[in-house]
């Protein structure tokens, strides 16, 4: 058994498995697949002191990182449910989907969160060529260039006020009849002179040279008819999907299924800790997440070091 047991390999479980493994105590780290979100990234700019780096990259060093320490990483293990301990300071366990189990005196859940998406002809073929989901990470790859921002809830709303402030023209294209976002977010975004806004329409296909998107279509709900766009860059911002379906019934959920914490990276259960885009943490960035990451490490520890001697 292990004094600090991870769930989730990404920058916040790496972060949190170097921080509880400087302290000495006997640390595990279970991925489905190590490395997380950022294995899906190409350019990353916002890495701070690191002006440039890719995602793979930048996942072979957090790998490299923590192999510095004696953390035992077990990768492509998906966790299927936890079962909290039964008295404080007993072990928590960790079932896996081979059906072998883990435990861990704390826990530190971290396992990302998913980009929901929109499911069209074009939209796998030109991720990374055009097809963006993070405005803070990639918005400034389209300076001066037409995008597309799908989704009219307040984080794609949030997005086409913040990328019309870079890119020369953003088309706003909601499925719905009318936007879904605060009103005041609404207001800001029409008085924007270079914002379209599309309501009623349904995404149904990404168009490109085999290289780089150059349009999307859309199919107009009430007459039926498909429209095409022609532009640079499309901010898919339908929905970001914690990965913590396996942990319903256990730990406290926000109503989006973020983890519920506390500031020291806490939740509902003691001795089980939570970090990163999983969590209901502000803002879904890397540094954010290691941040977080080394703040549910240290807490670890912490609690580990008040527990009455066994
Ligand atoms: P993740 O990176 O999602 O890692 C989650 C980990 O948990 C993975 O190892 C996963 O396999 C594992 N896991 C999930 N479920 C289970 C389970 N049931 N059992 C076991 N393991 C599980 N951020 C930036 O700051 N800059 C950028 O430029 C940037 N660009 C991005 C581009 C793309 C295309 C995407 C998708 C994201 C980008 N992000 C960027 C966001 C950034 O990648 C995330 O904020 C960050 O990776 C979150 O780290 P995390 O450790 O919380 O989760």
């Amino acid at each position: 058994p292990f004094e600090v047991l991870i769930v989730g390999g990404g920058p916040a479980g790496a972060a949190a498995a170097i921080y509880a493994a400087r302290k000495g105590i006997r640390t595990g780290v279970a991925a489905e697949r190590f490395g997380g979100q950022v294995l899906d990234t190409m350019a990353i700019e916002n890495f701070i002191s690191v002006s440039h780096t890719e995602g793979p990259k930048l996942a072979s060093a957090l790998e490299a990182h923590v192999k510095d320490y004696d953390v035992e990483i077990m990768n492509l293990q998906k966790a299927t449910k936890l079962i909290p301990a039964r008295t404080e300071g007993g072990y928590h366990e960790v079932v896996l989907e081979n059906g072998a189990s883990l435990k861990g005196r704390t826990l530190i859940l971290s396992t990302g969160a998913r980009w929901r998406q929109m499911g069209v002809p074009g939209e796998d073929e030109y991720r990374n060529k055009g097809v963006a989901y993070c405005p803070h990470c990639d918005g400034p790859l389209f300076k001066g260039k037409r995008v597309a921002v799908i989704g009219g809830g307040n984080s794609g709303v949030e997005a086409a006020i913040d990328l019309a402030g870079i890119v020369a023209h953003v088309t706003l294209i909601e499925f719905d009849s009318q936007l879904r976002a605060d009103a005041v977010l609404q207001r800001k975004l029409a008085s924007l002179p270079n914002v379209k806004i599309i309501t009623s329409a349904l995404t149904s296909k990404v168009d490109g040279n085999g290289e780089r998107v150059t349009g999307l279509s859309y199919k107009d709900r009430n007459s039926g008819t498909e429209h095409d766009v022609e532009l640079e860059g499309i901010f898919v911002q339908i929905g970001l999907v914690p990965n913590t379906e396996w942990l319903k019934d256990t730990v406290a959920l926000s109503p989006r299924g973020e983890i519920e914490i506390d500031a020291r990276g806490e939740t509902s259960v003691p001795g089980v800790f939570a970090a990163g885009d999983c969590t209901t943490v502000p803002y879904k960035q890397i540094v954010i997440a290691m941040g977080a990451g080394s703040t549910a490490g240290l807490s670890a520890f912490d609690y580990l070091i008040r527990l009455p001697a066994s």
